[in-house]
């Protein structure tokens, strides 16, 4: 009876383990979302510019994307969520919602980072960036000055130009979600 009883516990220990386990992303993405509500200066229709010291950001945002977006470090290439997405729709500032991008100008680059041609009006502004050895271009958000990535003049038609993002600086919003 006791080793009957011994297997009845381990087959719901192990229903329990693989519920739990189930359930472990969709927890992560929960707290994905109450993070981005937890920042009092997202808004994608809010156009007013933004002073908010490192500091203060340093409370909101979450790691990964404060040391891109504050701290300029660039993500890996091919680890993009963004990287390869070719779905229709608009591509904000992950810091402060800021419309930079939209699909439309989004384009297949083997760069390894999301890449456009074209980004909104006035969406972004541009700073030189003299590190890593290198003469480049960065590019900042129009709204919060985070930074983004960097221009390159090796861009396809029409206007020849590259925006090379991090992903973890975008947020993006499908068509089909910002219709329903
Ligand atoms: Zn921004």
């Amino acid at each position: 009876m006791k080793i009957w009883h011994l297997i009845f516990n381990l087959c719901i220990l192990s229903l329990f383990l693989q519920c739990s386990e189930i359930k472990m992303p969709v927890k992560t993405n929960s707290m994905n979302t109450e993070t981005s509500k937890n920042n009092p200066y997202y808004s994608r229709t809010d156009k007013t510019k933004l002073n908010v010291s490192n500091e203060e950001w340093k409370k909101i945002l979450s790691p990964d994307l404060y040391a891109v977006a504050r701290e300029a470090a660039t993500e890996r290439p091919f680890t993009g969520k963004y990287n390869e997405t070719d779905e229709l729709g608009e591509y904000y500032c992950a810091v402060c919602g800021n419309h930079l991008f939209r699909s439309s100008s989004k384009f297949a680059s083997s760069c390894g980072w999301p890449s456009f041609f074209q980004s909104e009006k006035d969406a972004v502004k541009y700073k030189r960036d003299s590190t890593h050895g290198m003469e480049r271009i960065e590019v900042v958000c129009g709204r919060c000055d985070s930074h983004l990535g960097h221009v390159f003049n090796d861009g396809p038609e029409p206007t020849g130009v590259r925006y090379c993002m991090n992903s973890v600086s975008l947020d993006f919003v499908p068509d089909s979600e910002s219709q329903r």
